[in-house]
């Protein structure tokens, strides 16, 4: 039998529609090594070091959160791997596994995993996903400004290290959606899972229009030239709060996010936390909640500071808006400009 007390089943953040909050995102930092056209802004402001949240702040905060029913904690940037000290915060966060903390993952660009793989896998990561949106190495130049073969042996690297890796590629219409068949045979050929991710209105230089949205249905339509598809339904992959719909290619399981034309928001599970210390309660609220000066409180061990930040996130977490489409929706009903939204994938950490 399960040995959560009462207290501690009424301590999990639940929303207005009744959707639990399990999964954690952190970002450790904003700052990155790549300059993906989909995510960073021309001229990114870098949030000062000394503002930054210590890993020993986010320790706490992480623990207050388990014990709030966080069962997986992702690591996400900016690129995390350009933190120092971030494999030593992932080794510490294992202390909470006991505490009901269930996966500790990372996202990264695969730049420098080849350096840390190993010390990764060491210091207890469970799963790393790793971007890739093209093969070609000019067109990857020319979307990231980096070069493609550090990131492929990075891949290999993990693979050797033994962690579990999936790939994330978004497609934009007219730049790299000739990826599709490429990415998908080599996923196969690799035998690794690959998950095509619908380009989404967070990129740095607010350029995003649906025209340069490539939709699950056309990448559907791409595979369907060259693989024998199947939607994977039925199995614990396929959980209601996986954004990603399953299928087959070949027998071989490929994943796609289509939060512009097929949301996963009615199931979202997912809180988020900036650098700086600012949460977020959806991927597209316009605006965060500021918990920089608890969160140092938390890790001083400010009496009643548990309470007080308790009560305060779980109003924040409770108004979590319905999703995308509703937020969309609202902003467009009070003449909101989109535009004034400061914050961008490479600060939210995706
Ligand atoms: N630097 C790491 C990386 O690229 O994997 C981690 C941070 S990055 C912001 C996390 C994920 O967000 C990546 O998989 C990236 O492809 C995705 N992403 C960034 N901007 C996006 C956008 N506008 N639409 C959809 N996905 C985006
Ligand atoms: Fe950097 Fe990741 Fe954003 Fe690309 S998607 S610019 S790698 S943070």
């Amino acid at each position: 039998m399960n040995m959560m007390t009462e207290l501690e089943t009424d301590a999990r953040f639940v929303d207005q529609f009744g959707r639990s909050k399990r999964k954690l995102r952190i970002s450790v930092t904003d700052r990155c090594n790549f300059k993906c056209v989909y995510c960073m802004p021309e001229h990114p402001e870098w949030m000062k070091k000394h503002d930054l949240l210590s890993f020993e702040e986010l320790y706490h905060f992480c623990a207050f959160m388990v014990h709030r029913g966080i069962e997986a904690i992702r690591i996400t940037g900016g690129e995390p791997l350009m933190r120092q000290g971030v494999v030593h915060f992932v080794a510490q966060l294992q202390n909470l596994k006991p505490l009901g903390l269930k996966r500790i993952s990372m996202t990264s660009n695969g730049h420098y995993l080849k350096q840390y793989a190993q010390a990764l896998k060491q210091a207890g990561l469970d799963d790393l996903n790793i971007s890739l949106d093209s093969l070609d190495a000019d067109q990857f130049k020319q979307l990231t400004q980096k070069d493609l073969s550090p990131v492929l042996d990075g891949i290999r690297a993990a693979q050797q290290a033994g962690l579990p890796i999936k790939i994330n590629s978004v497609l934009m219409n007219g730049i790299n959606d000739n990826q599709i068949l490429p990415l998908a045979r080599w996923s196969v050929e690799q035998n690794i899972q690959l998950r095509f991710i619908e380009f989404m209105p967070l990129d740095g230089e607010r350029k995003w229009s649906t025209a340069h949205v490539v939709s699950e249905q056309q990448i559907l339509n791409h595979l369907g030239t060259e693989f024998t598809l199947t939607q994977r339904t039925n199995d614990s992959v396929q959980s209601a709060s996986e954004p990603a719909r399953q299928y087959f290619i070949d027998g071989h399981p490929l994943g796609i996010i289509s939060t512009i034309t097929n949301s996963f928001c009615g199931s979202c599970d997912r809180l988020r936390l900036t650098a700086q210390g600012e949460f977020y309660n959806c991927l597209f609220a316009p605006q965060g909640l500021q918990l920089k000066t608890e969160i140092k409180a938390l890790a001083a061990s400010i009496p009643l500071i548990e309470l007080s930040l308790h009560h305060t996130l779980s109003n924040y977490i409770w108004n979590k808006e319905q999703g995308f489409h509703a937020i969309e929706q609202r902003l467009k009903n009070q003449s909101m400009d989109k535009s004034s939204r400061k914050i961008s994938m490479h600060m939210l950490g995706g």
